[in-house]
């Protein structure tokens, strides 16, 4: 597929949703968007839309692989990036402008604000949060190929989940296996978290070392052409009690609960509930303080967010994370998380490495 038939498709969407907003123009700097939008793979990019035409800034760094990667826009070099979005919104005629909130500092916001007297800029968020919600084939492939990357190095670590091995060095050499397997930065500092320290939903690994007796929460992700992957395995290490099983058993069966709860017009409110109700009907409603799930692509955690209080419904081509879990302090955690697809009538779970109950 040629890069234009990829990005020329989003920014037209874009554009034709700003005159409906009754917008001149958006100015797009959050690099996930950028990326989406342009095809631009680099660490400093803006993009500046009027209803038809386009501007991609960079810097000199930048020049060649922005000629390489950005197609239908056209590429203005900056000395300093904020006089450079100012000349283009001038040149471009605009006034009315969206930005996106989380992507324009306050400092910036005051300095186009002040300087360009006729500037009226529009926050945009969930006009902009859902630009990416929903997943196009190209996209759904670069999940599916960092979760194979993921799971290829989950498969050839997961022997060394034993007493006595450091939970850094599980995570030291998960990271290089997958990055030796072809994936670009990873999700997020890998979690490795034994005994108390599973009971931190976001332990990252430690010196310590695994014991008997001890869970293990790995929670890993590696990324594929700037997409994510995102996964979490429980593992309980000999000698098993009936607590382990029991605690392991519910967060099984709140996170089955919730992926058969996954179709197109489910609500993430009763999403997150199939789970959350099973664990609370157990007694462990205490223990789980996260939301369900997250929706991830180009960043790990985006729209949509699975959570109690959470509006809006599964739609087809979404995808997202169900990420059930219990954590009792001083003792241990355990927690589940695999990657969902909403199909035309249900879910395929594209994380398929089996979540059923690991003794090491
Ligand atoms: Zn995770
Ligand atoms: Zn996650």
């Amino acid at each position: 597929m040629k890069v234009e038939e990829i990005f020329l498709p989003r920014l037209k969407r874009l554009q034709a949703r700003l005159a409906e907003l009754t917008l001149d123009g958006v100015l797009i700097s959050s690099l996930e968007n950028v990326r989406y939008l342009s095809g631009f793979t680099g660490s400093s990019g803006v993009l500046v839309l009027g209803q038809e035409a386009g501007h991609f800034l960079t810097d000199s760094r930048y020049t060649t692989q922005a000629e390489q990667e950005v197609a239908g826009l056209e590429i203005t070099v900056f000395k300093d990036e904020l006089e450079g979005i100012k000349d283009i919104i001038k040149k471009m005629g605009l006034v009315r402008v969206g930005f996106e909130p989380e992507g324009v500092s306050y400092g910036r916001h005051s300095a186009l604000s002040s300087s360009l007297a006729k500037l009226k800029l529009v926050p945009l968020k969930e006009e902009l949060g859902s630009l990416r919600i929903i997943k196009e084939k190209a996209e759904i492939d670069c999940i599916k190929q960092a979760i194979a990357i993921a799971s290829n190095s989950f498969e050839q670590i997961r022997g060394q989940v034993k007493p006595g091995v450091r939970e850094r060095d599980i995570a030291l050499e998960m990271e290089y296996l997958m990055r030796k397997q072809g994936s670009g930065p990873i999700s997020f500092e890998l979690i490795v978290a034994s005994g108390w320290r599973s009971a931190l939903p976001h332990g990252v690994a430690s010196e310590k070392k695994i014991e008997p007796g001890e869970m293990v929460i790995l929670d890993f992700g590696a990324s594929f052409k700037g997409y994510f992957s995102d996964e979490t395995h429980s593992a309980v290490v000999p000698p098993v009690s009936d607590r382990h099983r029991r605690v392991y058993n519910v967060v099984k069966e709140a996170h089955d609960l919730a992926v058969a709860a996954v179709r197109p017009g489910a609500r993430f409110i009763d999403i997150d509930q199939a789970a959350r109700g099973h664990i609370e009907r157990a007694g462990y409603g205490q223990f789980f303080g996260h939301g369900l799930g997250h929706g991830l692509g180009l960043a790990v955690h985006e729209p949509p967010a699975i959570a109690p209080n959470r509006e809006g419904e599964a739609e087809e081509g979404m995808v997202f994370t169900i990420e059930p879990g219990i954590y009792i302090p001083g003792w241990a955690g355990v927690r589940l998380e695999d990657v969902v697809l909403v199909t035309a009538d249900g879910c395929t779970v594209l994380t398929d490495t089996a979540k059923e109950l690991w003794i090491v």
